[in-house]
């Protein structure tokens, strides 16, 4: 475990001054990865080393977290179909490990009264499924007929 602190900061301004030629700091900008579509971003904010330890490289994955677009797209109600191969995922029973998945890089965004009519079963909690890049073929489909009817 990494000792930091969240300081809430902005830190625009700091990122000029860091440069490409900065080394190790004791501050660093926390990054997250997005689980929906496994891109690492800036979140804003800098984590310190409270002993002022310059072991940082400038970016630091932190976590999970969602990325500003899938965020945006999940407080608007939209649950994310992450489409995997699944003959190269890692899966146990119906649970997948973010890691194990195989994405296939399609990702559908879709409604909830679209989810209902799709899926027999219960929305995921977070909002976040994976699906066979068959299923995400038959579902733009479906899809494409529910948003225009
Ligand atoms: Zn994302």
């Amino acid at each position: 475990m990494l000792e930091v602190d969240l300081v809430d900061i902005n830190c625009n301004q700091l990122q000029n001054k860091w440069g490409v030629a900065m080394t190790k700091s004791y501050v660093t900008m926390e990054q997250k990865i997005c689980p929906v579509c496994a891109n690492v971003f800036d979140t804003g904010g800098l984590l310190l080393d409270k002993r002022l330890r310059e072991r940082f490289d400038m970016k630091t994955v932190v976590g999970l977290g969602r990325c500003p677009e899938c965020e945006k797209l999940f407080k608007e109600g939209f649950i994310a179909l992450i489409g995997i191969d699944e003959s190269k995922s890692t899966t146990n029973g119906e649970l997948i490990k973010l890691e194990d998945a195989h994405r296939t890089g399609e990702i559908l965004h879709i409604k909830e009264t679209a989810f209902k009519q799709i899926f027999t079963v219960e929305i995921p909690k977070r909002k976040i499924m994976f699906i066979t890049q068959e299923a995400v073929e038959k579902i733009k489909i479906i899809n494409e007929n529910i948003t225009e009817g």
